[in-house]
């Protein structure tokens, strides 16, 4: 008799659905599992015994009982295999009715004592079965919380391995609970920071509203002290909030890292990850020994990646960046496997302008040579140049200056002002891609930059003159049309005016720009 039940396995980002099926025949009384069953997952044979017969089931006796997981090339990982496993065992024992269960998957793992324990990575793997069109799991219940909010799955806590086998047999009754996503509402980030904190630097404000809008990659420059990186931490309060969509992407990527919210729910603030200057490429982009785990650049998705002192990092790990900022994802290649993980980050580097970091000063004396300034400003090799979206030089502050007395003594804008003009041109950008692969502006490319970033009259002149006056590369042209269309969007203007352009060739590089990299 053959029998089958539906559970799953994480394989990356992605969950694939396992079918445990049972094969119980006459002979030697043995238990065999067949289907790449990983370590923990072999190791459950010893548990499955004792909690069957602890739970007072029947253990089938004198009979040779083989495990088969499928699909056969998959490989599975994870002790949540257990209680599918012994329900397969027991309908192959015809204890259980198994055509009762078409419609379920299992997940739990088992103690020796027939209890149901919690598993690591519940909510990838009800989010995932709920992907695939599963709509009722049983699971332990001490994952409930977690993954009540995945809406449109019925979620079946269970305690024992009793309970399951007698829910199934219909001995008992389970009420089951509806998945449901949590209310939405923007959770104020860190109320300690703010960027009304940050006086003058309207300039520096600006661009990052800019770059938050449309997710365009930005690049700080300037000495030690002039408050690139107290600016950048300030960058999450302006941040746009995320639907829901996004909170169980955000929330799933941090659960496979064993980082989910601790008091359960979902993740509701958008990432912002300031990884260590000495942070290797594995730590960065994602890999290490056995299955690849993901990386800065994933646990930045849909959020920020800020990158201080860029030019210090280790030069592989920058190299290894430009491929993920192309692609918005980033895949890890093993002997046996791949791996894909998702990397859509908005980038904001700083660094200073020399080694000393008072090249351009005009209050301090640069010590360096222009031989050293040159190396240090190559070690952002063109490829990652070319791929900001905008620049911003920061002057060390002269706090003597009557600019600096006048400016530090006007309203400052405040978090709250800048994110609601954000909203706004984030609306614009959801409404116009509504029917489009891409949500922002930072992701046009070819035929949708050339029909939405459309330049006339004036627009088109300013356009052509700063190319030229700057000499912008072909991919920095584009990058120009990008940013106007976001400065439009910010005005709440449908066409891109001189107005917006001339404000977007402010934010390309002042230093010559180079001719296309690949
Ligand atoms: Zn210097």
């Amino acid at each position: 008799m053959v029998s089958f039940i539906k559970s799953c396995t994480i394989a990356g980002v992605d969950t694939e659905i396992i079918r445990v099926e049972c094969d119980l025949s006459r002979g030697m009384p043995v238990l065999n599992m067949v289907g790449l069953p990983d370590a923990a997952v072999r190791e459950s044979r010893d548990r499955l015994r004792a909690a069957i017969l602890n739970s007072g089931l029947d253990f089938p006796v004198n009979r040779r009982i083989t495990i088969n997981l499928s699909p056969a090339g998959t490989r599975k990982e994870g002790t949540h295999l257990d209680l599918p496993i012994a329900l397969s065992l027991l309908a192959g024992a015809g204890n259980v009715p198994a055509e009762k269960m078409e419609d379920y998957a299992v997940i739990g793992e088992l103690s020796l004592d027939g209890r149901v324990e919690a598993v690591p990575q519940a909510l990838p793997m009800c989010i995932g079965l709920k992907q695939k069109g599963v709509k009722k799991i049983i699971l332990p219940k001490e994952n409930l919380k977690n993954v009540s909010v995945v809406e449109e799955v019925d979620l079946y806590p269970v305690e024992t391995l009793r309970e399951a086998c007698d829910f199934i047999t219909g001995e008992a009754v389970i009420a089951p609970v509806q998945g449901k996503r949590p209310p939405s509402a923007f959770d104020s980030p860190d109320s300690e920071m703010d960027f009304s904190e940050v006086l003058g630097r309207e300039e520096a404000k600006r661009a990052i509203e800019i770059s938050v809008s449309g997710f365009h990659h930005l690049l700080f420059t300037g000495p030690p002290g002039c408050g690139k990186s107290m600016m950048a931490k300030r960058i999450p309060t302006v941040m746009p909030g995320m639907t829901y969509e996004e909170m169980l992407e955000v929330t799933k990527l941090y659960s496979l890292c064993g980082m989910e919210p601790e008091e359960g729910g979902l993740i509701s603030r958008r990432p912002f990850r300031a990884p260590a200057g000495n942070v290797s490429s594995a730590a960065m982009v994602g890999g290490g020994a056995g299955i690849p785990r993901p990386g800065e650049i994933t646990l930045a998705h849909l959020g920020t990646l800020f990158l201080d002192e860029m030019p210090e990092m280790r030069r592989d790990v920058l190299e290894a960046l430009r491929q993920p900022l192309e692609d918005e994802k980033i895949t890890i290649s093993r002997s046996q496997s791949k791996i894909t993980y998702p990397s859509k980050f908005m980038l904001v580097g700083a660094r200073n302008p020399c080694p000393c970091g008072y090249f351009g000063d005009p209050n301090r004396r640069c010590t360096c040579s222009m031989q050293q300034i040159r190396r240090y400003q190559e070690r952002l090799s063109g490829p990652i140049m070319d791929r900001f979206d905008i620049f911003v030089d920061l002057a060390a502050i002269d706090y003597d200056s009557p600019e600096w007395m006048q400016s530090a003594g006007s309203p400052c804008r405040s978090s709250a002002a800048m994110r609601e003009k954000i909203e706004g041109a984030r609306a614009l950008q959801e409404e116009r891609y509504i029917k489009e692969e891409i949500r922002y502006n930072s992701q046009l490319q070819g035929r949708l930059l050339r029909k939405y970033c459309r330049l006339e009259g004036a627009a088109k002149e300013v356009y052509d003159l700063g190319c030229r006056q700057l000499k912008v590369s072909l991919r920095g042209r584009d990058k120009l049309l990008k940013v106007s269309r976001t400065i439009a969007d910010l005005e709440g203007k449908d066409e891109i005016g001189a107005e917006h352009v001339a404000e977007a060739l402010q934010y390309r590089r002042r230093d010559e720009e180079r001719d296309d990299y690949q």
